[in-house]
């Protein structure tokens, strides 16, 4: 059977290439997106085709819209279609509202939200003609439930959900679904700074999160349900009931 192709923004580490193990895994070929260098990101390609797949790089930025419509292009000549679209790229720069300059809202709202814009865009546009697709948008439960210090994030996090939603409506009747998922506390790299200790207590599962606790939940919903779209689904360990 021909396999399906699936695109993860911010791709190379945490979260993001979690899911793209997780898509191989399930049979996909996988792009990734990032910005780093070609040569930093040669384990993480070889883990995903180690799962028996094909395994691309497309190095651009997810905040500028003409960088993602030229490699969305040339993904499509490349791979002939894109199935399955994570956008999961993120970035913090975190701060009271009082103090937050106007660079550090515009950063994070052009990286988390605005990139979902850019690349949801043109990937639609070709499973628009395929009449079939999959989009999984990387959330966070601050998006659902705010957090002081993080106004950009969170606004950034709660237009995602709002877009999901309106998406799902929208591409319904194309077979396209579109969902998100809204992590709690996740290992990464993004989180290297978190006192774990001070936040376990009020966490139902007693951890923090790994990142394969997310991925197994993303390509639930890219893949397995068939009938599902304009969810949330939060992967906090119960830390937001
Ligand atoms: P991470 O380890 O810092 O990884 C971030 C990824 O995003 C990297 O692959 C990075 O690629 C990519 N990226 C950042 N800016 C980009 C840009 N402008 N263009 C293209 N790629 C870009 O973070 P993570 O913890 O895995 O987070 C992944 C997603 O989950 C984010 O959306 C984050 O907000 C969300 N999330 C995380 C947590 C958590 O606890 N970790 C909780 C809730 C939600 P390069 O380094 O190659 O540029």
């Amino acid at each position: 059977m021909e396999r399906k192709v699936a695109l993860v923004t911010g791709g190379t580490k945490g979260i993001g290439l979690a899911c793209a193990i997780e898509l191989a895994k399930a049979g996909c070929d996988v792009i990734i997106n990032g910005r780093s260098e070609e040569a930093k990101v040669q384990d993480a390609l070889n883990e995903i085709k180690a799962q028996g797949v094909n395994a691309y790089y497309y190095r651009f930025d997810v905040s500028d819209f003409k960088a993602a419509e030229e490699n969305v292009a040339k993904m499509i000549e490349q791979c002939g279609k894109i199935d399955v679209l994570v956008n999961n790229a993120g970035i913090t720069q975190d701060g009271l509202f009082v103090r937050m300059t106007p660079e550090q809202w515009s950063n994070v709202i052009n990286v988390n939200l605005n990139s979902v814009f850019n690349v949801s865009h043109h990937v639609t546009k070709y499973m628009m003609k395929a009449r079939t697709g999959s989009i999984v948008n990387v959330s966070s439960i601050v998006g659902v439930y705010g957090n002081a210090g993080q106004a950009n994030y969170s606004a950034a996090k709660a237009g995602i959900i709002g877009l999901t939603k309106t998406l799902s409506k929208e591409f319904g009747s194309r077979n396209i679904r579109v969902n998100a998922v809204a992590p709690g506390f996740i290992k990464t790299q993004m989180t290297a700074g978190l006192d774990a200790e001070k936040i376990t207590p009020f966490i139902s599962l007693k951890r923090l999160g790994e990142v394969t606790d997310v991925a197994k939940t993303v390509k639930f919903l890219a893949l397995d349900a068939d009938y599902v779209t304009g969810q949330v689904i939060e992967i906090d360990g119960g830390l937001s009931i």
